[in-house]
């Protein structure tokens, strides 16, 4: 669903102040939006969007104080780019199986269980995760399967 208030949530992200106090009109201004009546008569529009406020950084308090004004007071730094923030040891891939996202270097799958394949064991090619057949041979995941089954089966028994 998209954020009626985005423009309103982006100028209280990049205001940079400790506390905001506007009225009904200033907001629709903000927000180059008309507000629905309810936001200039009923406190609770206010509160039913706290959480849009909150990840903008900011609470709300003396809700439609003299009748139209209402006071964002910052509460926290935005969280802004948290999830692009990522160690540079934790790359993923996706699975060669059920395609979920994992991290490089599993050797099972954390989702399907399936044990990943990294090298053709027809041919010894290095295989890349989202490589459903080896580049070299042609042969396919399951043949690949199959196959490593069947080493470690008469690995086992010999
Ligand atoms: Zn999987
Ligand atoms: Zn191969």
């Amino acid at each position: 669903m998209k954020n009626k208030y985005e423009n309103f949530c982006n100028y209280l992200k990049n205001s940079g102040k400790q506390t905001l106090t506007l009225t009904v009109e200033d907001i629709e201004k903000i927000n180059n939006d008309y507000l629905p009546t309810s936001a200039k008569t009923y406190p609770a529009f206010w509160s039913n969007y706290r959480q849009l406020w909150l990840e903008a950084g900011y609470d709300i308090r003396n809700i439609l104080k003299n009748g139209k004004e209402i006071t964002f007071y910052r509460v926290a730094q935005p969280a802004e780019n948290a999830e692009n923030i990522k160690s540079p040891d934790c790359e993923e891939t996706k699975c060669a199986y059920c395609d979920k996202t994992i991290p490089q270097h599993s050797i099972f799958c954390p989702f399907c269980g399936e044990k990943q394949i990294n090298k053709c064991p027809f041919c010894e090619e290095p295989l890349q995760n989202e490589f459903k057949f080896c580049p070299n041979c042609g042969k396919s995941r399951e043949q690949m399967k199959e196959k490593n089954a069947q080493n470690s089966e008469s690995a086992a028994t010999e």
